[in-house]
């Protein structure tokens, strides 16, 4: 399978024609190959856009939304399609990625929703006949980048709010998983999107993505990734003013206070923690417990850890399947080095899975480090693999200290069953996701999504609030 450009309504090459493998992370397998694309081929996506963006935005907004809502009805057709390839591609579980494909379903007929209401508002004048209101209206060609860890649902949080408001498209997908795109960009062109509308360039974040967002008629830049790249994207696009809107992961805490119910605190840390082999912006991992109950918590998530199969991710009893690539794995196990380096304590995992059953996939043991203190490099900085750190307290006020002092804001989590604690945790948490008496992951596509601090920029994928990222807010006075 090959995945080139679809620029225009049309799949097309890159007068390069260079590729690169698509692999299977559960067992190396070659699954296709995907085009590296070059700054021209930005060029030619930007021009195809901008023509059909003028005319996309005079379609009436709710009949924007109905291509969206053909979408819903195309993603719940293929869905266990899409689940099976999408588990080849990148690795989660069968079981998550129909999860994902859900996302992808429910946010088609959220935002075909909105696409009906797309709110503005009337507010009375100060003065005698006149009429004032403010409407929203698209702001142009919106680049959206986006990672291999949900290779669809972000693609949904991404481009189906921008569509409905009008606005025409330029996706750069991760290398890694640009099968989901295909599929996506298929399921665009039945629904009836008019050519232009989204356009696909494949290719690598130093040639593709800096194009996009050195480009000066891509008015808005959408971004999931890495924090260091976000960094560098945020700096190219102040330079120009051109608006930037980053989601770009955590350091999530579930706290489990004396009171709690300590089994479900377990299964909470185990989804959370090893659900997509820990590789979730929102993946927990610090567990912050009270000292009281953490010797019984351990007993128990160890114990509940005997019971994960490992392996390919498409058979149906595995539960953690592999990481994304061999760059991945080394990197989980150095930051398991640096762990022992510091004077951690190793409970559980800890190495490279190299079972010959296993071939040549690639599979990180789920690790658990205990006695973890709050400042140490494994309970600061995000290791994006199956690594958690328990990390004892005194108190519930230590606990949420504990939980806020890091560089990211994303989500967190608290285990009480005292309504007292759940009002302040809500409160004092410093994140833009809180539950209680779940695991850190998870979140649903009509709330927004985003967090504080080194997490993002204060904006918001998914929910209403997706749509202030791809819409500008006109204020019109009428005089009569
Ligand atoms: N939807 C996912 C969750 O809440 C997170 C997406 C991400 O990791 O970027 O678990």
């Amino acid at each position: 399978m090959t995945v080139d450009n679809f620029i225009d309504g049309e799949w097309v090459v890159s007068e390069k024609e260079q590729y690169a493998p698509i692999k299977n992370p559960a067992n190396g397998e070659t699954l296709g190959e995907v085009l590296l694309s070059t700054a021209e081929d930005v060029d030619k996506a930007v021009v195809a856009a901008k023509r059909a963006q003028k005319q996309w935005a005079l379609v009436p907004a709710p009949q924007r939304a109905e291509v969206l809502y053909r979408v819903g009805l195309l993603l719940k057709e293929r869905k266990e399609k899409l689940a099976q390839i999408l588990t080849m591609e990148m690795g989660k579980v069968i079981e998550e990625a129909r999860g994902e494909v859900q996302e992808g379903i429910d946010m088609a007929f959220y935002m075909a929703g909105e696409g009906r209401r797309l709110f503005g508002n009337t507010t009375p004048s100060e003065l005698k006949d006149k009429f004032a209101m403010s409407i929203r209206v698209p702001v142009g060609i919106v680049g959206i980048i986006t990672p291999w860890n949900f290779p669809i649902a972000i693609a949904t949080w991404k481009s189906f709010p921008a569509i409905v408001a009008g606005n025409a498209v330029i996706w750069k997908p991760a290398t890694e998983t640009p099968l989901m795109a295909r599929e996506l960009i298929n399921i665009f062109d039945e629904a009836g999107l008019p050519k232009g509308v989204i356009n696909l360039v494949c290719g690598s974040g130093s040639k593709v993505g800096t194009a996009m967002v050195e480009h000066p008629d891509i008015d808005v830049i959408s971004f999931t990734g890495s924090n260091e790249v976000g960094r560098t994207i945020a700096e190219k696009c102040g330079k120009t003013l051109k608006r930037v809107s980053l989601e770009m992961g955590g350091k999530n805490a579930i706290i489990v206070m004396d009171d709690a119910d300590l089994d479900l605190a377990v299964e909470g840390i185990l989804w959370s923690s090893f659900g997509t082999s820990g590789q979730r912006c929102t993946a927990c991992s610090r567990v912050i417990v009270h000292e009281k109950v953490k010797e019984d918590l351990e007993e128990k998530l160890l114990e509940r850890m005997r019971y994960l199969k490992i392996g390919d991710g498409l058979d149906e009893g595995v539960k953690i399947g592999p990481v994304i690539n061999g760059n991945a794995l080394q990197k989980i196990h150095e930051y398991v080095q640096i762990g022992r380096g510091e004077g951690a304590v190793l409970l559980a995992g800890g190495y490279i899975l190299n079972d010959e059953e296993l071939g040549n996939g690639y599979y990180y043991a789920p690790s658990v480090f205990t006695d973890v203190e709050p400042t140490m490099r494994i309970a600061q900085e995000e290791i994006f693999g199956p690594v958690v750190s328990i990390i004892p307290v005194k108190s519930f006020e230590e606990a949420i200290e504990v939980n806020n002092s890091v560089t990211f804001g994303l989500s967190s989590s608290i285990f009480t069953r005292d309504i007292n604690k759940v009002f302040a945790a809500q409160r004092d948490l410093d994140t833009g996701i809180v539950y209680v008496n779940a695991g850190t992951t998870g979140a649903e596509i009509h709330l927004p999504f985003g967090g504080t601090k080194g997490t993002g920029n204060g904006h918001r994928d998914s929910g209403v609030a997706a749509l202030d990222v791809f819409t500008e807010w006109k204020s019109v006075y009428i005089d009569f």
